[in-house]
């Protein structure tokens, strides 16, 4: 197959989270929504069960304004107008993290808005790096265990749990390692690139780990494209086709992210050593540079020029989710360390209900203009 072709693939799954979601139901598996961020999806995994990610999609929000007001963000948004439009049906239970009070609010209104698949919350501290943060997620993991249980009558074995760590782990190192190979390829369009990482959340995580294995395979033997402008993406999501239809267009090339949808998830391996679901507890101990994660170091904005120079970007390209308090807060900080390290910085505001990316095309054919000036 050629590179086209494998991507052609992830295209193919990335445009059809329905299609997927029928097909594991047809082939007899029970389905578990996750909800942004960091929902431990292997716990889910380990019991047998099909983790898939609910992130919302773009669209126009109507029925969903019952229970939210409009300036709440729109991913939660969308996730409740998509399960009140039935597009979720045959899912057995939803988890929810609680990251931020929007998905706090967003598990409170779904139990009445989508009462046919249960809320299951993930409750998470935000200090986590002390030792009885710990103590305080082993106790949520174990609730969320029988809370799953429940809903689905699969059982939790901790033997099952190492293997479904091997399998992430494995994922995220093949992720981590096609974002590096991706970058030496320009011709992957941002919009194929954002497919390869949004098709990970429909599918079967060895699945998608061996298709990206392939992939990989194909780039090393494939001719580089030319050149093109070097970006670093942050931000919650950067799927809309809108946005990615205008990097393309500009002639950017996405050199590395730190997209939470996209490589934030997998910069964080289970650690080895100890019991399966303590080694859980230290992984998302250890998860760093997120907005949404509390720090009040902001590692994060370090992180993004580090990444952009490591890179050899040329520019930052914030991708501002509106109305999402974690991403605003920082924004101001994330601008100053772009400007203080000479980094020409973009930011964008998007939602998933655009439909107009006039302002957009400005900013990015104007940092086009500037950086080939
Ligand atoms: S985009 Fe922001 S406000 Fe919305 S769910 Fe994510 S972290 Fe919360």
């Amino acid at each position: 197959m050629t590179v086209q072709e494998h991507l052609s693939r992830f295209e193919a799954v990335a445009k059809d989270p329905a299609g997927q979601l029928k097909g594991h139901l047809a082939q007899g598996r029970k389905v578990v929504l996750t909800a942004p961020v960091y929902t431990p999806e292997e716990i889910i995994y380990a019991m047998g069960l099909v983790p898939m990610g609910a992130w919302g999609g773009d669209m126009e929000l109507r029925r969903s304004k019952e229970y939210f007001p409009a300036f709440l963000c729109s991913i939660v948004q969308s996730i409740v107008e998509l399960g009140m439009a039935g597009a979720y049906e045959g899912a057995s239970a939803i988890v929810i993290p609680s990251l931020c009070d929007s998905l706090k609010v967003l598990g409170q209104n779904w139990k009445y808005a989508v009462p046919s698949i249960p809320f299951i919350p993930m409750t998470w501290p935000q200090n986590r790096t002390p030792d009885y943060a710990r103590d305080f997620i082993l106790a949520g993991y174990e609730r969320l265990i029988r809370d799953l249980e429940a809903a689905t009558g699969a059982v939790f074995e901790e033997e099952r749990l190492e293997e479904a760590i091997r399998v992430y782990n494995d994922h995220d190192r093949a992720m981590r390692e096609l974002a590096k190979v991706l970058a030496a390829h320009p011709e992957v369009s941002a919009a194929q690139r954002s497919a390869v990482f949004k098709s990970a959340w429909f599918m079967d995580k060895a699945e998608h780990t061996a298709w990206v294995t392939e992939l990989l395979a194909a780039l090393r033997e494939a001719v580089v494209g030319p050149k093109k402008l070097p970006v670093v993406t942050t931000g919650v999501l950067a799927d809309a086709p809108g946005i990615t239809a205008l990097l393309d267009e500009y002639g950017f090339t996405v050199a590395a992210d730190d997209v939470a949808a996209e490589s934030r998830q997998y910069r964080t391996d289970t650690p080895e050593g100890g019991a399966p679901l303590e080694r859980l507890a230290r992984k998302f101990q250890a998860m760093d540079c997120c907005s949404v994660l509390y720090d009040p170091q902001k590692r994060q904005v370090e992180h993004i020029v580090r990444l952009a120079k490591d890179s050899g970007a040329k520019a930052v390209v914030m991708l501002l989710t509106k109305f999402c308090d974690p991403e605003e807060f920082d924004a101001p900080l994330i601008k100053k360390a772009c400007d203080a390290a000479g980094l020409p910085m973009v930011q964008i505001e998007v939602d998933r209900q655009m439909v107009n990316y006039g302002q957009a095309r400005t900013m990015l054919e104007t940092l086009r203009d500037t950086l080939t000036a």
